[in-house]
């Protein structure tokens, strides 16, 4: 696949509207202009890859919107060399840009097949995550304790597991909600035993689901 000009135009176009929207990080929106969108994308869409709008990834799942990936990152302050636990790596699209900025990558993937489509691309731009085809709902206690933990796939209830693989001082990004809408949550281990919380607004996510699927 190539990056043209065009791509790259479309590319600027996107990080002007995610600016307007409030993401004012431009580590950010640099990181954004670092990884092509449409690389992720089935070919159909390549001429929408850069407009903000989820897509169709195979599996019945779907690429997030670019501002929900953007308002996501931004939650998570992110440092260079923090320790990442990403569930749902779904298409990879997130997990490349937190690659951009730095951050030791580990992200679960339940679809093997959209794990494996992920590691492709992924591996095409040089990038080095950890890539699991698993339950995210286990954490991966072999490589905890996280500096922080995103989940990008809408939780019923908020994983015991992910809690207890947060650093002290680390923060679980999450939505929690039911099918149709869950809340932005962002959780700051405070102590080996307490937690706060804070609301960020509604969100629509697929949903996180128990189990893999081969
Ligand atoms: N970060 C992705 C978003 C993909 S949508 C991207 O940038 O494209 C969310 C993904 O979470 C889907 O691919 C879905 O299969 C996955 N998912 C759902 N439940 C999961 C679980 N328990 N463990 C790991 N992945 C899960």
């Amino acid at each position: 696949m190539q990056d043209t000009y065009k791509h790259k135009g479309m590319r600027k176009q996107l990080i002007d509207e995610l600016r307007k929207k409030g993401i004012t990080d431009e580590r950010i929106l640099t990181a954004f202009d670092a990884v092509p969108r449409h690389y992720f994308l089935d070919l159909v869409f390549e001429q929408q890859a850069y407009s903000n709008m989820p897509f169709q990834i195979g599996s019945g799942q779907t690429i997030s919107h670019p501002y929900t990936v953007a308002f996501q990152t931004s939650l998570l302050e992110l440092k260079r060399g923090d320790k990442v636990l990403e569930i749902g790596t779904g298409s990879g699209f997130q997990t490349s840009i937190l690659c951009v900025l730095g951050a030791k990558v580990f992200s679960i993937e339940r679809h093997k097949e959209l794990h494996l489509k992920a590691k492709k691309i992924i591996d095409q731009l040089g990038f080095t995550p950890k890539l699991f085809f698993g339950d995210g709902y286990e954490g991966k206690a072999t490589y905890a304790p996280f500096d922080k933990v995103l989940v990008t796939c809408g939780a019923p209830e908020v994983p015991q597991q992910l809690l207890s693989q947060l650093k002290i001082g680390g923060v679980l990004i999450i939505p929690v909600g039911d099918l149709d809408q869950q809340q932005m949550l962002r959780i700051e281990r405070v102590s080996e035993t307490e937690y706060t919380e804070e609301m960020f607004g509604n969100f629509s996510f697929v949903p996180m689901l128990e189990k893999t699927v081969r």
